[in-house]
């Protein structure tokens, strides 16, 4: 057990039916893992379920499939390190020197919650997550498409251990 994701200040977090903590945390890994590859912003528009999900990304030209492959590669890649993953409770100030606080809700308050993938990824999010990225499998992009100014990019996650 994680001492840095318990504890009083905690915040409460109500998961919904289909919350499935392999697939958000393969969001996040995945989301770092475009900002480095396009300088894209992380998606704002996320459809995340336990047996297929789906990002979208603010993206000016349409990616190589070559590009596509490359993704899910360095997603892959990551999951395969075994990286922890762990929270922190930081001030906002902190939190903005190591992630992007820019898109919070603006009634969020001083202390965040900010998620990390080990030294890859950092972001605030109240959410729930596996321990450890071995507990994620495969990442899969089965589909994807793009028009002037986003990408979509449908996955979904593989039994056994990513490479
Ligand atoms: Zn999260």
């Amino acid at each position: 057990m994680n001492t840095l994701t318990s504890g009083p200040e905690a915040p409460s977090f109500q998961p919904k039916k289909d919350y499935f903590e392999p697939m958000h945390t393969a969001e996040h890994i995945l989301n770092q893992t475009m900002v480095r590859m396009f300088g894209c912003p992380r998606s704002r528009n996320a459809h995340i379920e336990k047996t297929k999900s789906k990002c979208d990304y603010e993206l000016n030209a349409s990616p190589s499939q070559d590009q596509i492959a490359e993704i899910e590669q360095k997603v892959n890649q990551i999951i395969s390190q075994n990286l922890p993953v762990t929270c922190r409770m930081m001030t906002r100030e902190e939190a903005a020197k190591i992630s992007d606080t820019s898109k919070l809700p603006p009634d969020t308050g001083d202390m965040l919650r900010v998620v990390f993938v080990g030294e890859y990824d950092a972001c605030p999010c109240i959410g729930k997550h596996v321990e450890n990225t071995s507990q994620i499998g495969r990442f899969k992009i089965t589909t994807w498409d793009w028009q002037p100014g986003r990408l979509r990019l449908r996955f979904k996650l593989e039994q056994g251990v990513a490479s």
